[in-house]
């Protein structure tokens, strides 16, 4: 019935009549059980059950992370060279034999699943279930790309005249530079990876320096899985160094890149600069998300949305929410209950299963995000907080906090920790759309309301890559919820969607007069 409702200022009133309307004013109680990703890559059934979960728990414990050993100049060198040389015979092998090398590495990786996870906590500090998640949407990369490959890259027999054949034919374009950030350290260091291999190119990967481990083993499961040492090398070290050196390396055909907006503006000027060929870049950087959230959402489902959204993975996803936008007639309801939720999680050791929020990934992170807070403290108005442990067992916790900011436009840095920053609207909503998009980043955007035609229109004007309705914005599934944005937030390729092998190759006509 609320669908029906001309003017959605009446749907507070309504909303009171509802049976899913909030009956206390002391927030909505969030049981940790209940707080976890409910998504298809959902690690909900591996730690559910207790003969999924307790080799899960043995692997995290027994878990040392290997020392790497950092690239020197002259191994980057060699690296490419080898790399250059590689590059005719990977990208001649058939398509089925590619596809089949990431199809036999998933299998692995799913077989390790718990080794995996153990990194990803002990290195990453992931949560227990962030990991589990984040070694499925791995395997995911690979069987979708491998699919993807074969269904897409394939011979095309074209149209034409009489007494000529007509051939698009799609090849690797040469070496490509997959530089990766340490808050997937696997899902994406292979998603950017396997989509290079599988399209013929040959790769020099550079991950995340705080996150090298992960990397190096999944490498060493690729080549085992068929990838040939000089079709993929793998590079530690940092990207003022090692990074720099490769994509100003003559021999780059390509560069992949997911971090921040501004490395990725650097990265390009390097390859704008260079002589010789017009190097294609592939960015995925940050965002400056936000939620509107109308009158006639429910509630709990907002809060829901907005707990996972702003404060999983400790806020460090791209995808997280930064700015939750409520309409002023149902904002003092819907911030009392998210300080009530934001009570109920629990902060601490991510190797515990009753963790929800773990550390942030090092102590520069840590110093920039708690700046951030404390200069909210001093200029905004703390809506919420979770509250940090008496006796904190592991380093770097930040504590879930809101603030309530005076406008959109206050908005202007992404911090990426669990901070997040409210304001109410009213008046036009494509105003407030027209503001968001001024912000200049295109990532994500949750939209809360219970007005199709308002979903639709708000989708419609938002210039942003993935916009999700009455739900939590982050988790996007391969193949199902492709995943990536414009303007601030990147070139636009969607890992994980049907066109995003396409900006890994280069195309061939062949016309033959017979
Ligand atoms: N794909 C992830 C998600 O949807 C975010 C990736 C990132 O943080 O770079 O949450």
């Amino acid at each position: 019935f609320v669908h029906q409702l001309a003017d959605p200022a009446v749907a507070p009133e309504v909303l009171l009549a509802s049976p899913l309307a909030p009956t206390a004013e002391s927030g909505l109680p969030l049981p940790a059980a209940l707080y976890g990703p409910a998504r298809p890559n959902s690690a909900g059934a591996d730690l559910a059950c207790e003969a999924m979960r307790a080799p899960l728990l043995a692997a995290v414990a027994a878990t040392r992370v290997p020392a790497v050993a950092e690239a020197r100049p002259e191994d980057t060198a060699a690296a490419m060279a080898r790399l250059a040389a590689g590059f005719g015979a990977w990208s001649a092998r058939p398509l089925a034999e590619r596809a089949g090398a990431l199809r036999r590495a998933a299998d692995l990786l799913e077989a390790r699943l718990p080794e995996y996870c153990g990194l990803l906590v002990k290195e990453a500090h992931k949560t227990l279930g962030d990991a589990v998640s984040e070694v499925r949407e791995a395997a995911d990369f690979c069987r979708y790309y491998a699919e993807q490959a074969e269904a897409r890259l394939g011979e095309q027999l074209l149209p034409g005249p009489t007494g000529e054949r007509n051939t698009l034919r799609l090849h690797g374009r040469g070496v490509f530079v997959c530089i990766s950030p340490w808050n997937f350290p696997l899902a994406i260091f292979a998603g950017q990876v396997v989509a290079a291999l599988v399209a013929g190119n040959t790769v020099a990967a550079k991950p995340a320096e705080q996150t090298p481990a992960v990397a190096e083993r999944f490498v060493a499961l690729l080549h085992e899985a068929g990838v040939p040492e000089d079709a993929l090398v793998l590079l530690h070290g940092p990207g003022e160094t090692v990074g720099a050196a490769l994509v100003a390396d003559a021999r780059t055909a390509g560069v992949c890149f997911t971090g921040s907006t501004q490395v990725a503006r650097l990265i390009n000027r390097t390859l704008a600069a260079k002589d010789g060929a017009i190097v294609p870049l592939i960015a995925e950087t940050g965002g400056l998300n936000a939620m509107i959230v109308d009158s006639t959402a429910l509630p709990e489902q907002v809060v829901d949305a907005v707990v996972q959204s702003a404060f999983r993975s400790a806020g460090q996803r791209c995808s997280a929410l930064r700015l939750l936008a409520v309409h002023e007639s149902v904002a003092d309801g819907v911030f009392t209950m998210l300080a009530g939720a934001m009570k109920e999680l629990s902060l601490g050791d991510p190797a515990l299963l009753a963790t929800d929020v773990g550390p942030v990934i090092d102590d520069e992170a840590f110093a920039h995000i708690e700046r951030h807070v404390a200069r909210l403290r001093a200029e905004a108005r703390l809506v919420g907080e979770t509250p940090a442990p008496a006796a904190p067992a592991v380093p770097r916790l930040v504590a879930p906090v809101a603030f309530e900011i005076g406008a959109v436009e206050d908005l202007r840095e992404e911090i990426f920790g669990p901070v997040l920053h409210l304001v109410r609207w009213s008046g036009d909503v494509e105003q407030l759309v027209a503001r968001i998009n001024a912000l200049g980043y295109g990532l994500t955007l949750g939209v809360q309301t219970r007005i199709d035609s308002r979903a639709e229109r708000i989708a419609h004007l938002a210039r942003i890559g993935n916009v999700y309705v009455n739900r939590n914005i982050i988790g996007a599934v391969v193949g199902v919820q492709p995943f990536g944005g414009e303007g601030l937030s990147g070139t636009g390729p969607k890992a994980g969607g049907p066109h995003y092998l396409y900006r890994f190759c280069a195309e061939q006509t062949l016309t033959v007069n017979t």
